[in-house]
């Protein structure tokens, strides 16, 4: 509710959380394998899992372990439309493209359909349609830089909105990260991040703060600063710290700019110097530091600043000072399909007897906005089991007792 400013379906938002709580025993029998956290993973080392071997391993688990139950894979199968009856899924259509540009089209009938595909975060065009352009007539998605896959074109989603599935979400709320700006367009990955935003100040273009660094643990904080960044003058940012911060976060890829005098690291940025040197200088003064313990919501906190910084406020000044640019870096958009705790689609308020959907394509209906660590695969997880259950039910003709059956076997795993 904090993260979301109340923007979430709350009942559905506890039964992803009832859900993260049991799914290891599910996922370690579907070959995933779990790593203690990293350092630098402190504030969420008690809350969250983590695979070994990243999101991808997860996926290749999953998919050697569907493929040893007999499931077959199409790879390279992009669908490009749904046939309905109604609400009643009927068939997906694939268009390949074959080597020499030959469009070959397909199409997969079935009982029942999850629909999985993504957000619509690597469809630029569409993702410019959404947030327009700002009163100074910038197009700020022109800056932003997608932090996954480029094949979340959301052809399904729109594919189902245009055919007037019930629909939830803004389609400018995403979970944005402040990621470098030299990462690549597409598939920076988590490397690129940039963590150590609550350690110093941020600065935009016009050498100026504009936001309260410290306001929350960096995993509750980290996903809005994308968006703040995307409404700065030319969606850039520069993370300012000082030697006093050097090996409290994870290093992110590419090496900050460093500088001996604050004077020189503007310089080295092209900030205007003088006004530089002023935000920095009247941050250090309005420090009022108490305990630092970057492992607790600390007593450091500036006095008389606007913006304040309310924890882990302490003067940059031990050199050498560095700074990393940051531009908005989409990791998925929450513009997605309504949906309720069966994970069925609905038409008109009317539930879908064999279509459901799953991960970020309804992670909308518990992510308003905002976002906390975790939450994103906590969703794709427990939904995808639901989904993946009803519709195994749905197919064999078990309908709605067999999502009885999977709830009743999941509370006992808990109890
Ligand atoms: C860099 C990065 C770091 C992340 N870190 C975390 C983290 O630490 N914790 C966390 O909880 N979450 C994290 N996430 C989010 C998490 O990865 C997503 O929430 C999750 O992968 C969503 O699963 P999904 O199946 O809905 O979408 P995806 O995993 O994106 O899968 C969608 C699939 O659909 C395919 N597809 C798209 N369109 C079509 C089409 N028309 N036809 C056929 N196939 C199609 C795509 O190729 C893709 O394979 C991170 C994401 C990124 C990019």
């Amino acid at each position: 509710l904090k993260v979301t400013g109340g923007l979430t379906n709350e009942p559905l938002a506890r039964l992803v959380i009832r859900h993260s709580s049991r799914c290891r025993p599910w996922m370690r029998g579907h070959g995933v394998h779990f790593q203690p956290p990293l350092s630098g993973a402190l504030h969420v080392a008690r809350t969250n899992a983590f695979f070994m071997g990243g999101g991808k391993a997860l996926v290749n688990a999953y998919y050697r372990s569907a493929e040893r139950l007999g499931v077959q894979v199409h790879y390279d199968a992009p669908v490009d439309a749904i046939e309905l009856d109604g609400g009643r899924f009927v068939a997906a259509r694939v268009a390949r493209t074959d080597a020499d540009g030959t469009v070959r089209h397909e199409r997969f009938e079935a009982r029942s359909c999850v629909l999985a595909a993504g957000g619509f975060e690597s469809n630029i065009p569409w993702m410019r349609e959404a947030w327009g352009r700002n009163a100074d007539g910038e197009w700020p998605v022109d800056n932003f830089l997608i932090r996954g896959t480029r094949y979340n074109m959301g052809t399904v989603l729109k594919f189902m909105l245009d055919a007037g599935a019930d629909s939830i979400g803004d389609p400018t709320q995403a979970h944005c990260v402040a990621i470098d700006a030299r990462a690549p367009l597409y598939d920076g990955g988590i490397c690129t991040r940039i963590d150590c935003v609550s350690l110093g100040v941020v600065v935009n273009r016009n050498a100026e703060r504009f936001y309260d660094e410290g306001e929350d643990f960096w995993p509750k904080r980290y996903a809005i600063w994308g968006r703040l960044v995307a409404l700065q003058p030319g969606q850039i940012g520069y993370s300012i710290i000082d030697a006093k911060a050097v090996g409290r976060f994870m290093p992110p890829v590419f090496p900050g700019t460093t500088a001996g005098t604050l004077p020189e690291l503007a310089r080295k940025l092209g900030l205007d110097e003088a006004v530089f040197v002023r935000t920095v200088e009247r941050f250090n003064a309005a420090c009022r530091v108490g305990t630092f313990d970057h492992t607790a919501l600390d007593d450091c906190r500036t006095e008389g600043l606007t913006p304040p910084k309310t924890h882990w406020a302490r003067p940059i000044d031990v050199p050498p000072f560095t700074a990393y640019p940051v531009r908005p870096g989409v990791t998925f958009t929450y513009l997605g399909l309504k949906t309720d705790e069966r994970a069925s689609v609905f038409f008109g308020g009317q539930r879908s007897p064999n279509l459901f959907v799953a991960g970020e394509m309804m992670a909308g209906n518990v992510l308003g906005k905002g976002y906390t660590a975790g939450v994103g695969m906590s969703i794709g997880t427990a939904f995808g089991r639901i989904a993946g259950t009803q519709a195994a039910g749905v197919a064999l003709g078990a309908g709605a007792s067999a999502f009885e059956t999977s709830m009743k076997g999941a509370h006992d795993v808990l109890a």
